[in-house]
């Protein structure tokens, strides 16, 4: 019997027609057998994995945070923390991998809590970096419970997939971070919820615990296709799921209004005793007492925090701080500001008063150390467009560069001219000593002649010497007959004689013929 609906069709519906039309078109195509028929969804069902030999991970905490420590600043307490976190679980997995794990293991997910821009994705990057597993971020508000609008949560793993090149083992045991995480919370006292943020978690959570995931996604039409026909056409699955189980999650938000929770429940649990509460003068000193029941009362699942055991408070940054990553950090961008500018043979050197200005300028962006790459950006800009096309070979970034790059960047390229020029000139004396060596003729070049010569390489974006070479080519033949005819003297190059070169030797050969003359009729009488 049919069944007719009005509406669309459901997933299964859909995916059972393409796959009968995927299969009436092949057959027609290749008039071939078709494979026996299989249930709807088959290609997606997980196959066993191959098992790799075995899983390498011989890290101990103080080794990590040792890493983490070359290109992360501060945040001493959360590298401590995540160091610790990172080894439990890569052990544990590894431990997994040998047959020998422990039961009902709690996995290790982390909850990292922080301003914008203090380095929360930096030392998770860092880490997996380290250990070499693919890493996946993505903020949690581009994800809607059913999937359909917005993002799936299970995306996330197939990002993965994708990040390990197509190699589910290694997909299996990456990182997912999920930012923003806070946006998820629902209490309602608190403000721009979204009502979908419990599925959200709820869906979240499944992935934390274990989970198969399809490798193609239900809604990636083309990727359907191809599995079906690949599955049709030679009755071979494609490796269809990534387990969840050892995949290690780490979400992170700037919880802005959780402080309050905070210091209500600490003062609330001082009251009638005569006991002090913990000085919690700072929002970072607050935040570290943070508990679970305190993410409860934001808005959060218990089940949801309580899959996240491992909770790390990374503190906001000073000026000082700042400095400090642009001066010693690994990652720091001034690295990659000497590397842009080597590009085009021009070298930059920071001193420490041009990086403590970026630095305090930046503290007042007030987003972490995201603030330097905008001042930095901003300060750098029409050096980077301007310099390669000047002389300047080398500068230096003072305080006062950082504060008025534009009038520095004058600065730069006018004494660069200065210096361009006063080379040039002395190449040009250097040009007349050497036609002195070679021809035995010893020409000066006046101070106008020389500026004028100097001005036309400019001019012409050609080396002085050239100029030189160019325009008095012929001067060695013509001021050796002026020699023969008046005796040898020195000849003195004034600015007509670069203007027309040709002219004014052509004028003196005729005048030193005529003075030989009259001096020879003198003799004559
Ligand atoms: P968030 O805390 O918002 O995740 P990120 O880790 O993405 O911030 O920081 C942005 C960039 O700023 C990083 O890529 C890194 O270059 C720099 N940065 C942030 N914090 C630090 C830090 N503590 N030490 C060194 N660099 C940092």
């Amino acid at each position: 019997m049919r069944t007719v609906h009005n509406g669309p069709p459901s997933p299964e519906e859909f995916q059972r027609h393409l796959q009968e039309f995927i299969r009436q078109h092949l057959r027609d195509a290749q008039a071939g057998p078709a494979p026996k028929s299989e249930p709807p969804g088959a290609w997606e069902r997980s196959e066993p994995e191959p098992q790799v030999e075995s899983f390498k991970f011989e890290h101990i905490p103080r080794e990590v945070k040792a890493h983490l420590d070359r290109f992360v600043i501060k945040q001493d307490e959360a590298k401590k923390v995540l160091s610790v976190a990172l080894c439990d679980h890569y052990h544990h997995v590894r431990l997994a991998f040998e047959g020998k794990a422990t039961p009902n293991y709690a996995k290790q997910n982390i909850m990292l809590i922080g301003p914008t821009g203090v380095g929360k994705t930096y030392l998770i990057r860092s880490l997996a970096d380290l250990i070499g597993v693919p890493f996946v971020k993505a903020d949690a508000t581009k994800f809607s419970e059913t999937g359909y609008v917005g993002g799936d949560v299970e995306d996330l793993v197939r990002d993965l997939y994708r990040r390990a090149e197509g190699d589910v083992q290694r997909a299996q045991y990456g990182i997912i971070y999920i930012d923003e995480i806070d946006k998820l919370a629902t209490a309602s006292n608190l403000e721009g919820r979204d009502v979908s943020g419990r599925g959200v978690q709820t869906n979240l959570l499944k992935l934390m615990e274990e989970t198969e995931v399809p490798t193609r996604s239900p809604q990636d039409i083309a990727g359907q296709i191809q599995a079906m026909m690949e599955f049709t056409q030679r009755g071979r699955k494609a490796p269809a799921t990534i387990n969840t189980k050892h995949i290690l999650f780490v979400v992170s938000g700037a919880f802005g209004g959780l402080e309050k929770l905070v210091r209500k429940r600490l003062r609330e649990a001082t009251i009638g005793f005569a006991a002090k509460g913990p000085s919690v003068e700072t929002t970072d000193q607050c935040l570290e007492h943070v508990q679970t029941r305190d993410f409860i009362d934001f808005g959060f699942e218990p089940e949801f925090v309580g899959r996240l055991p491992v909770r790390v408070v990374c503190q906001s940054l000073a000026v000082d701080d700042l400095f400090q990553i642009l001066k010693s950090s690994e990652g720091s961008i001034i690295r990659q500001y000497e590397q842009d500018f080597a590009a085009y043979g021009i070298e930059v050197l920071f001193q420490d008063e041009g990086l403590r200005l970026i630095a305090e300028l930046a503290g007042e962006e007030q987003t972490g150390a995201r603030g330097l790459m905008t001042v930095a950006e901003r300060v750098f800009r029409n050096l980077k467009f301007e310099l390669p096309s000047t002389p300047v070979k080398r500068f230096l970034v003072t305080r006062e560069l950082v504060e008025d790059p534009v009038r520095e960047l004058q600065k730069l390229v006018a004494a660069s001219q200065d210096e361009a020029h006063v080379v040039s000139r002395q190449i040009v004396h250097e040009f007349a000593r050497r036609f002195a060596e070679s021809h035995g003729l010893r020409i000066r070049f006046t101070d106008e002649a020389a500026d004028r010569l100097v001005a036309l390489a400019a001019e012409q974006g050609r080396p002085a010497r050239e100029v030189c070479a160019e325009r008095f080519k012929d001067y060695q033949f013509g001021l050796k007959l002026i020699v023969q005819n008046t005796g040898p003297r020195e000849f003195v190059i004034g600015p007509e004689a670069v203007e027309a070169p040709d002219k004014v030797l052509s004028q003196w050969v005729v005048t030193s013929y005529r003075q030989s003359e009259t001096k020879a009729g003198e003799d004559r009488t």
